[in-house]
């Protein structure tokens, strides 16, 4: 009798086992299928406008992560851009707090071949993007003094915060202010290779020259008091290189108007897409990754 029930009992648990263990199973296949369809429909919707989405343009990527970002991409051969790509997909353009698969170079390797089998040309679309952006950096814009040791700027994440001059709009770039405010005191140099493509006096920009880097990002420096030379479009500029010196020109048709704000280098970052020439994405985060790569000048 004993053993009879033993034996029931047995049999009861295998069956308990065995059909919690298809549960399990069918949970794992059912999460699968659904990230498998959300990660499709995902790459569907790119097809339409890859950049419509604004998250894309405020460029959320910790100095962390992209350093992780730039070592996987050593580790599996894929670009920067690339993985950049993938990885923002997945996160929704959010990449600013700790995220595990950016330690796991053979699951960022998985996940990006996945999107490329499901929507090839909105992937490399993104990753011509990120790349225009993020690969040709190489230094901070303004250099640290080593003569003037309270010589800094500060900055803040103002990306569209309320701009009036030429009618109300939002801020499309990054103020580094002057802790002294004192123009031609500051210089200004490349944050990339590249090639002059625009100098002169604008209204807003005042003396303003923008780079194109070699991969196709446009770097946009504003309100200089004086440029290092004549610069001509076409001239070719070297990462740190001499643009000009920071200054307080612009908000005014008058060519050399100053005094309109405090010293200030206003920096933008525009890349091309195929629905428009000039798309503005936030300088913040790269100015954040750019904070260890400062060059050291004599002002
Ligand atoms: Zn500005």
């Amino acid at each position: 009798m004993k053993r009879r029930r033993g034996r029931t009992c047995g049999h009861i648990w295998q069956s308990v086992f065995l059909v919690a263990g298809m549960i399990v199973v069918v949970c794992v296949l059912l999460v699968q299928m659904c990230s498998g369809l959300l990660l499709r429909a995902r790459m569907n919707a790119l097809s339409v406008d890859v950049f419509a989405d604004e998250d894309f343009r405020e460029m959320n990527i910790s100095p962390q992560n992209f350093q992780k970002l730039v070592a996987r991409s050593e580790e599996t051969s894929i670009s920067v851009g690339a993985l950049m790509a993938s990885v923002m997909v997945d996160r929704q353009y959010q990449l600013l707090h700790t995220v595990s698969v950016l330690d796991d170079s053979a699951e960022m390797a998985r996940r990006y071949e996945e999107k490329k089998r499901l929507n090839e040309e909105a992937l490399m679309q993104l990753t011509e993007a990120y790349a225009a952006v993020w690969e040709d950096l190489k230094y901070f814009p303004v250099p640290q003094s080593s003569v003037t040791p309270n010589a800094l700027v500060y900055y803040e994440n103002s990306w569209m915060s309320e701009r009036s001059y030429g009618g109300e709009r939002g801020h499309e770039g990054t103020d580094l202010m002057a802790s002294i405010n004192q123009r031609d005191l500051y210089p200004v140099i490349s944050m990339t290779d590249g090639v002059v493509e625009k100098v002169g006096w604008l209204e807003q920009g005042g003396y303003r020259i923008g780079v194109r880097s070699p991969h196709g990002g446009y770097f946009y420096y504003a309100h200089l008091s004086s440029y290092a030379k004549q610069w001509k479009e076409g001239d070719p500029v070297k990462a740190g290189e001499l643009l000009g010196m920071m200054g307080d020109t612009g908000y005014s048709k008058i060519v050399g108007t100053v005094g309109n704000f405090d010293v200030h280098l206003h920096l933008g970052i525009y890349i091309k897409t195929p629905q428009t020439e000039e798309l503005s994405v936030n300088p913040y985060y790269i100015l954040q990754s750019l904070e260890n790569s400062k060059l050291t000048y004599a002002f």
